[in-house]
């Protein structure tokens, strides 16, 4: 197999990075391919059980409040917050078809509350822009 990135693990993090690394290749006019490698038989399982089975894949509130509730160190994420603000977020898994609702506590979820819904956003965006 051959493959220019290869990103390892297909979890949450490896498919937005496989995603992210993809997308800029595409807009940026290469056809350089990106590889996803889980060891599983099927990606982002730990997704599967967030929030009781629903996950609540972010949290809208602003960084001033959101940041109170990271218990140590919250400057270590504040970039990865700015690069990737909440409604950003939001705005991503609603661009693959999934709708999402805000509970209470600004507590972000798939208006489905499956968090497979989740599970399939992240695996459909990766497909989108050719991460094999
Ligand atoms: C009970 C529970 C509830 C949670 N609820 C929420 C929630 O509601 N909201 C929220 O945002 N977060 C929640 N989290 C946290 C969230 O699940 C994790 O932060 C997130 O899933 C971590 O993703 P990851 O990609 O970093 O790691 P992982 O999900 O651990 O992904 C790593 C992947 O790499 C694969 N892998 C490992 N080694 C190899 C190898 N050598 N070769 C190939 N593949 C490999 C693994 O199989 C796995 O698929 C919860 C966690 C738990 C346990």
């Amino acid at each position: 197999m051959k493959s220019d990135i290869i990103v390892i693990g297909g979890g949450a993090s490896g498919l937005m990075a496989a995603y992210r690394a993809a997308r800029t290749l595409v807009d940026g006019g290469s056809d350089a391919q990106v590889t996803v490698l889980e060891k599983m038989p099927r990606p982002a399982r730990k997704v599967m059980i967030t929030g009781k089975g629903r996950c609540n894949f972010t949290n809208v509130k602003e960084w001033n409040e959101f940041s109170g509730h990271v218990r140590s160190n919250p400057n270590f994420i504040k970039s990865a917050f700015y690069n990737l603000p909440s409604q950003a977020m939001v705005d991503f898994v609603e661009s693959f078809g999934t709708r999402t609702v805000v509970e209470r506590g600004d507590r972000a979820f798939p208006a489905s509350y499956h968090a497979s819904d989740i599970v399939d956003t992240l695996v459909n965006a990766c497909h989108s822009v050719g991460v094999k």
